[in-house]
């Protein structure tokens, strides 16, 4: 048993990055009365970027503004000013020549800048004697030691005991297509992006499965590195995310408060509607100056390169202040998931989820001329319709099945397949050794909306017993049943912020002292 500790941070991505800087920060002005000691358990040598900010290609871009995303809930301005304080020879090598609030900059660069926050992180800790130690290893179990006083993690170097355990382990792999997994010629994911243009050849035939953010980020990586073939993506429904509109800043919106919202949900016995809260979020529209255009919101069209042209004319042309107002819903997101009676959230999912996840999730006008550009020169196709992905043994490819618009079925021989479906939050169908311990022993069970059950107020663990397990607290995707949209890194930080605001209360310090 290796030295007992007062926290451990299971995962090194941003909302472990964003947490611990937080937390630090918190107790940057104390003097501790004793040494206090976290571990750090990630595999990957480099903490703070995770996997979606990890070093890539500079063509996958945030979709958040650069002046949206930073670390610190309470400095969204953080990440720009270190953009800004940067060498134009770092920027240009990522291709960097707008570094206004409005742009979205490419995630390697946003990495870059995690991994400084945790360089300065480390330091600051330094000086109020709190040891911070990276564990380059995966936490394979936890379980609970006697009494339940501490965790107990099991991990490939050893058994590590801590009192409290913060698990910040990101999205499971996707289990879309468990019977592709191992075959050649199919990568269960996207990324890195630069493996597919290393690993696919430029004259293969490929087929990219999904047609979301990932999608865009695997098409735009193998045509900017030569890819000649044409390609096909292609999903159930065909629907790219929303374009951004490059109008954004003319009718900002102010982000409704929790008081609003509260007070919503009193006049109502305590709990909204679906109908109350959307009819809220369309008072905030014409409030802002927008309008509710339907076709717009939904973006229909007959077939996905026309919804594509007609999302690039509205994105350019108006100003699209329903983007406005769903993005200001960050500020409360959890809170309007939270006053959901049951049987709402049951409506939601089944009726209006899928139509939230395409449209609500929005790409950079940049990457959609791309698309666009291959999509006229023949050298992609959008599709609808997908049916199924199977491995042909007489070639070794695949073949890719599909109801066309007339619903005749249409078959496509491909020698490469990329999963860009998305990643999974469903516990219950992971071989994850994490969190397939969790749930066995019943300290954790799955959420029906995403991950597993949490307590909302503070963010730990519910039992298989409805206990809510107080040593133990999770954040990031796996919270999506709790807190709704955390694949988001501003609320991702604002959830990070009040858990670093609760655990800094635990932690004894002896005085105050004015920060350096
Ligand atoms: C492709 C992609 C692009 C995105 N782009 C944006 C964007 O532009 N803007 C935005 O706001 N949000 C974006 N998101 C949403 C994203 O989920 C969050 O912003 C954020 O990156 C999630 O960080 P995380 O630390 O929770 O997870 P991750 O970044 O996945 O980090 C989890 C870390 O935990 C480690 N880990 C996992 N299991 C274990 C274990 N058992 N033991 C030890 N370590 C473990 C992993 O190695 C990993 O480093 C994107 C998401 C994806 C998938």
């Amino acid at each position: 048993m290796q030295p007992h500790v007062d926290l451990a941070l299971v995962g090194g991505g941003s909302t472990a990055t964003s947490f611990l800087a937080q937390l630090i920060e918190l107790l940057d002005n104390r003097v501790h009365s004793q040494p206090w000691r976290i571990l750090v358990f990630e595999p990957s040598k480099r903490l703070g970027p995770g996997g979606p900010y990890a070093e890539d290609l500079s063509t996958n871009l945030l979709n958040i503004p650069a002046g949206k995303m930073s670390a610190y809930a309470n400095d969204r301005g953080h990440f720009l000013r270190w953009v800004n304080s940067q060498s134009s020879t770092l920027l240009e090598q990522h291709g960097v020549v707008n570094t206004d609030p409005a742009a979205f900059l490419p995630r390697p660069l946003f990495g870059l800048y995690l991994t400084e926050v945790w360089t300065t992180l480390l330091q600051r800790a330094a000086r109020v004697r709190i040891e911070i130690k990276h564990i380059p290893t995966d936490v394979r179990g936890i379980s609970l030691a006697p009494e339940n006083s501490d965790t107990l993690l099991d991990t490939p170097m050893g058994q590590y005991r801590a009192r409290r355990t913060v698990l910040c382990n990101g999205n499971l792999p996707s289990t879309t297509f468990p019977e592709l997994t191992s075959r050649p010629g199919y990568f269960n994911t996207p990324y890195p992006a630069i493996d597919l243009a290393r690993n696919i050849p430029h004259n293969a035939k490929v087929a990219v499965l999904g047609t979301s953010l990932s999608a865009i980020d695997a098409i735009i990586a193998l045509k900017e590195n030569g890819h000649q073939t044409p390609l096909l993506a292609v999903s159930r429904n065909g629907r790219l995310p929303s374009v951004r509109t490059i109008n954004s800043g003319l009718f900002p919106v102010n982000a409704p408060t929790l008081q609003e919202i509260t007070s919503l949900a009193d006049n109502q016995g305590g709990s909204l509607t679906l109908q109350s809260a959307f009819s809220f979020i369309q008072q905030r529209l014409v409030a802002a100056g927008g309008e509710l255009d339907w076709e717009d919101v939904l973006g229909q069209g007959d077939h996905p390169h026309d919804i594509l042209n007609k999302e690039i004319t509205a994105s350019t042309s108006k100003p699209r202040v329903w983007q406005n107002i769903a993005i200001s819903l960050n500020e409360i997101i959890e809170h309007i998931w939270r006053l959901l009676p049951e049987s709402e959230k049951q409506i939601f999912n089944s009726k209006w989820r899928s139509l939230w996840m395409a449209r609500r999730a929005t790409f950079p006008m940049k990457n959609a001329l791309k698309i666009k550009h291959y999509i006229d020169a023949n050298q992609l196709r959008i599709a609808a319709g997908f049916v199924d992905c199977q491995p042909c043994k007489d070639t070794g490819g695949y073949t890719i099945t599909l109801n066309d618009a007339q619903g005749e079925v249409q078959t496509h021989q491909v020698q490469y397949v990329v999963n860009a479906t998305s990643f999974s939050t469903n516990v219950s169908q992971t071989d994850v050794p994490l969190m397939r311990s969790l749930i066995l022993q019943g300290l954790a069970v799955p959420d029906p909306y995403g991950g597993v059950r949490l307590d909302f107020d503070s963010g730990c663990l519910i039992n298989a017993e409805d206990k809510i397990v107080s040593n133990i607290s999770l954040m990031g995707s796996l919270a999506a049943g709790t807190y709704f949209w955390t694949t988001s890194l501003d609320v991702n930080s604002r959830l990070a912020y009040q858990q670093a605001k609760r655990i800094a209360e635990t932690v004894p310090h002896l005085a105050c002292v004015e920060s350096t």
